[in-house]
């Protein structure tokens, strides 16, 4: 079996007519992380049962069994609860924590029949851009080892691009699915906020926290979103925020879409000047265009007046968040714990000692914007203009159907470029955090590469549409993939 070459699609129809067995791809899918892991580090831990749950499935499919996704293997970004797994967020706070129960997208994608292969790296409490936050050391790019698989699922991403999963699940808080697809050449996408349930999903920014796929192709995504969308009746009680399947019609049925006329692509010229966009990025960007004039779209110029504040808006919002979200690691309630000699120095010395760098500058960054004095000036002033983005989004999508930019404004970079100053890796997120903030879906196409020191760097572009229309993003996605020069 050539692994390489394979989607969830193919080998669904393979598995359908007999031609391979869950238990030769799990295995196909070892082979391919024995050779490779011990250079990327995607895998935290590949699982001891996951050819036993190989055989189950395979079982399951002569007894007649048709799950949507029965016997394809997958590895799950380390924040995310599979029962009786560790899970730990690629932190020492949660080093020895088993998940007690599934997330709510585990839940899923069992009654779907899906196999897990392991757990993967991520940037801690996934914080970051890079996978270098993690405390299991980083993930490099499987295309290029001297460069970073991006952030924070870069595990997930890392783990699907070099063949040791079929597909994965990732969390993104403000790009962490699309910008390590981008970087490691596979497809990523961002659901609407609430279409798919974050229980189970470790906390780092509740408003803007989203689980979604990365997969190889745009239909695989789909798939993927299809099986991990749905809750049992109506809303996941265990999530407020979640949508039921009634809720998402009415919201997604806001746009319309007429069949009749082409698909409308818009693009947002004053984004391209903003500085820190490579070329590279934006001849890649003008490319893309033409294919999807080739491919029967209309190009419409969109204006995203206030799109400018969106990276100081997140990085306002999310540390607020996070600082609330991480009260809870404690050393009592979860987890490990560093002994002092009373409790106020057990808690220092816990969060202190098992708490990465990045995560306690988040933390004091939200502490700070959250402090009386000062809630109003940046928390409260980032409220207002996040509703100012929202609006404009809305208002874009009166004229188009979906956005385009790239996915990040630069290929992978070198591991090390950025790590000592926060500033500028934070600015790789300036293309993604938008989506987070308004709640919208996105997903991120691999767009062609460009060369760098004689190596071939992926590239990928961000498709945006408005709440609920993933359906939409599919479309334009395959479109463009049947257009694009690989
Ligand atoms: N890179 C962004 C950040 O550091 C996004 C993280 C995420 O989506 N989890 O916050």
């Amino acid at each position: 079996m050539d692994i390489s070459t394979l989607t969830i699609e193919k080998a669904l129809e393979l598995l359908a007519r007999g031609e391979i067995t869950s238990v030769s791809l799990v295995e196909a899918c070892i082979e391919e992380i024995k050779k490779k892991d011990g250079e990327v580090h995607a895998y935290l831990e590949v699982f001891t049962d996951a050819l036993e749950q190989a055989k189950i499935a395979d079982q399951k499919r002569k007894d007649g069994d048709t799950g949507s996704l029965l016997g394809i293997p997958f590895s799950i970004k380390d924040n995310i609860l599979i029962e009786g797994k560790r899970a730990g967020a690629a932190s020492k706070i949660l080093e020895n924590y088993v998940a007690p129960y599934d997330a709510t997208v585990i839940k899923n994608l069992k009654k779907a029949g899906a196999v897990f292969i392991g757990r993967v790296n991520m940037d801690e409490f996934a914080m970051g851009g890079s996978t270098e936050n993690s405390a299991y050391g980083i993930t490099k790019n499987p295309l290029d080892t001297s460069r970073v698989s991006g952030g924070s699922s870069g595990g997930s991403a890392a783990s699907v691009s070099m063949h040791g999963a079929l597909a994965s699940l990732g969390s993104d808080t403000g790009g962490s699915i699309r910008q390590p697809a981008s970087y490691c050449g596979v497809v990523g996408l961002k659901p609407t906020y609430g279409s798919v349930s974050r229980h189970g999903l470790m906390a780092m920014g509740s408003s803007l926290d989203v689980i979604g796929p990365i997969a190889h192709t745009v239909r695989d995504c789909e798939i993927v979103f299809n099986a991990i969308k749905g809750f049992e009746g109506g809303r996941d009680v265990y999530d407020s925020t979640s949508l039921s399947a009634d809720e998402y019609k009415k919201v997604a049925s806001e746009h319309v879409r007429e069949e009749s006329r082409p698909l409308r692509v818009g693009i947002v010229p004053a984004l391209m000047n903003m500085g820190g966009v490579q070329d590279s990025v934006k001849k890649n960007l003008e490319e893309s265009i033409e294919l999807l004039k080739k491919a029967g779209c209309e190009i419409v110029d969109v204006e995203l007046p206030n799109i400018g504040y969106s990276l100081a808006v997140y990085y306002v919002l999310m540390p607020a968040e996070v600082s609330s979200n991480m009260s809870r690691f404690d050393g009592v309630k979860f987890g490990s714990k560093s002994e002092g000699g009373d409790l106020l120095e057990d808690y220092l010395k816990t969060r202190g000692e098992l708490l990465g760098k990045e995560v306690r500058r988040r933390i004091m960054l939200g502490t700070y914007v959250l402090s009386s004095g000062y809630y109003d000036a940046y928390y409260n002033k980032a409220n207002v203009v996040r509703k100012l983005i929202a609006d404009d989004f809305k208002k874009a999508f009166t004229k188009v159907d979906v956005i385009l930019t790239p996915t990040a404004p630069s290929p992978a970079f070198k591991i090390g470029a950025h790590s000592s100053d926060p500033l500028q890796m934070y600015l790789e997120d300036v293309f993604t955090v938008t989506a987070n903030l308004v709640g919208v879906p996105a997903i991120s196409v691999p767009s062609g590469v460009v060369e760098d020191e004689g190596v071939k760097l992926p590239l990928g572009i961000q498709f945006t549409a408005p709440h609920c229309r993933e359906d939409i993003l599919f479309e334009v996605g395959k479109k463009f993939e049947s257009v694009r020069v690989k």
